[in-house]
């Protein structure tokens, strides 16, 4: 039990066949969280690994409660793994980072300190990301631009999935933002509340390779901007206006010129396959929204929980 007045932060490390890693992670993560004020718990979420993490982490929790583990009955994805985080983590302050050090423990101290300040969403952004390479970091600063350009609210380039949360911010995460196709960090970048950045350096990976290709983040991209945009939708209107005044202008040109009707095959033919083409992204579109709608009405659940270690340890009255 933590002593009366002590708080309590809850680390959540999502954990994907990440065994080479582990020991090196948990080693120098309670190096740095055994030095500050707060009493802490590690939560592992190990998201359907199949190299052994598992068994690695269950050593680790057998020596310290303080190491908690909620282990999936398969792979549910990183987001799935920080919600399960976040679902069971029981501290004043929740902090959610990768298991490969490329978030940097280093960093704790100054959440915590935040955290003292008042804040209750911490974002961490990333002054360079070493290991993605460039046609990655490309990909991601296009990628904000076009969300940014396209949604309501505004996301914050750079923004990693390393952030924190207060336990209050995790409540609302818990009970309003339980979508099944999803974007979490932009959820935490606007669900308001004090809010504060840190600027961090994300080093490269400690070992092991990503577990994210261009194809996975690619459709996490198109599954972001359909979940935070309605313009796409509206495409449509715009195809069909510029339709309409293509056939007004191709109509009075026809009109002036009388210029006898067999010639203009061409013409046909190409403005046939161009109109056909916005036809049918505008079809593929609405496909996609009805995927998403789809898979929001079957709701089938985030994550399923095959089995945990040391949970009940702190648990709280949940409010
Ligand atoms: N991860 C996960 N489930 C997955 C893929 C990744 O829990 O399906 C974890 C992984 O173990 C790591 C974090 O998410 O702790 C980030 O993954 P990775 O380092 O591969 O991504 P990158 O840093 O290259 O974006
Ligand atoms: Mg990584």
């Amino acid at each position: 039990m933590t002593e009366e007045g002590e708080k309590l932060i809850s680390v959540v490390v999502s954990v994907y066949n990440e065994a080479e890693v582990l020991e090196r992670f948990c080693r120098e993560t309670r190096a740095v969280l055994d030095r500050q004020p707060w009493d802490y718990e590690l939560l592992f979420v190990n998201d359907g690994s199949v190299d052994g993490s598992l068994d690695i982490l269950k050593r680790l929790a057998g020596q310290d409660r303080r190491i908690k583990i909620i282990s999936f009955s398969r792979n549910f994805g990183h987001e799935a793994a920080m919600i399960a985080g976040l679902d069971h983590s029981s501290g004043d302050g929740i902090i959610c980072m990768d298991a490969d050090l490329q978030h940097p423990p280093a960093c704790i101290p100054e959440i915590l300190e935040k955290f003292e300040e008042g804040y209750e969403v911490i974002n961490m952004v990333r002054t360079k990301n070493e290991s993605a390479g460039w046609l990655k970091n490309l990909c991601s600063a296009a990628f904000y631009r076009v969300i940014n350009v396209m949604s309501d609210v505004k996301f914050q380039s750079n923004a990693s999935d390393f952030f924190a949360v207060s336990r209050r911010v995790a409540g609302v995460l818990k009970e309003n933002y339980r979508e099944k196709v999803r974007f979490l960090r932009g959820y935490v970048q606007n669900v308001g509340f004090a809010k504060t950045t840190i600027e961090y350096e994300a080093g490269v990976r400690a070992a092991g390779e990503s577990k994210y290709s261009i194809r996975k983040l690619f459709r996490f991209s198109v599954n972001t901007i359909v979940c935070f945009s309605n313009l796409p939708l509206k495409l449509g209107i715009y195809a069909g206006v510029f339709a309409a005044l293509l056939g007004v202008v191709v109509m009075i040109y026809t009109l002036l010129t009388r210029d006898g009707a067999p010639s203009g095959y061409a013409t046909i033919v190409i403005l046939n396959c161009f109109m056909f083409a916005i036809l049918f992204v505008i079809v593929g579109i609405i496909g996609e929204y009805i995927a998403i709608l789809f898979t929001e009405l079957k709701d089938r659940p985030v994550y399923i929980v095959e089995e945990t270690r040391n949970l009940e340890v702190w648990r709280r009255e949940k409010n």
